[in-house]
């Protein structure tokens, strides 16, 4: 398998380079946040270290998730529990605090892996339709009605999160970590979820689509739209 390497650490680095080879894998090591989506593409699964160089690794997460489904394991000396939950929710499929075991780390590889897989024949959900709204998540185009709905990034990104759970609650702290991070200050970036939503519900003028669930956050259709 290809790994992706987004580690600043020369020690730490070669120790997995080597180990990762001896199971099979080959490595590309890189030192930057920026060069991890620079490399993403060539890459299998990548390992993230979070205390990079030049940008916090949660950022980096939140950027590639933004362009990538790809398998990634964050790798960190970071083990408050805060740091392990804003990683799982980012969209890390495993979180694993240094120092690492390395039987461990190549068995959870190895376990990350073959989820991504899926059972045969399974396939990545990249359109969800609901009603006559179809979002297409790779492409990053809505049609309602068959007519293209002109978003903003942002108003896309907010978008994307729900209807990747379609007919799911999603907690409004999840969206705001997600779209926003935590770089950005609570109280301004919980106004902005709110304007993005108030858009989003003009420009799809859907409005059953996008439920409020109060105290709690949103959900994109119902349940009942998307079996089970
Ligand atoms: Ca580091």
């Amino acid at each position: 398998m290809q790994i992706l390497l987004a580690e600043d650490d020369d020690g730490v680095a070669a120790a997995l380079v080597e180990v990762l080879y001896d199971h099979g894998h080959v490595t590309r090591r890189v030192r930057y946040g920026r060069d991890v989506l620079t490399y993403h593409r060539s890459a299998d699964l990548l390992l993230l270290d979070l205390g990079l160089p030049d940008t916090d690794g949660l950022d980096v997460l939140r950027a590639l998730r933004a362009v990538s489904a790809m398998s990634v394991v964050v790798l960190t000396a970071r083990g408050d529990e805060r740091s392990v939950v804003r990683g799982l929710r980012l969209g890390a499929d495993d979180y694993l605090v240094k120092p690492v075991r390395l039987a461990e780390l190549l068995a959870r590889i190895d376990a990350v892996t073959r989820r991504a897989a899926g059972p045969p024949g399974a396939r990545i959900v990249r359109t969800v339709r609901a009603g006559d709204v179809e979002v297409d998540l790779e492409a990053r185009r809505v049609q309602v009605a068959g007519a293209e709905v002109e978003l903003t990034a942002k108003e896309f990104d907010v978008l994307a999160v729900l209807a990747g759970r379609a007919g799911t609650a999603v907690s409004r702290e999840q969206l705001l970590d997600e779209v926003w991070g935590h770089a950005h200050h609570a109280m301004s970036r919980s106004r902005s979820l709110d304007v993005h939503l108030t858009q989003l519900r003009a420009k799809l003028g859907r409005p059953e689509l996008l439920t409020t669930i109060r105290g709690f956050g949103y959900r994109f259709g119902d349940a009942t739209d998307f079996g089970d």
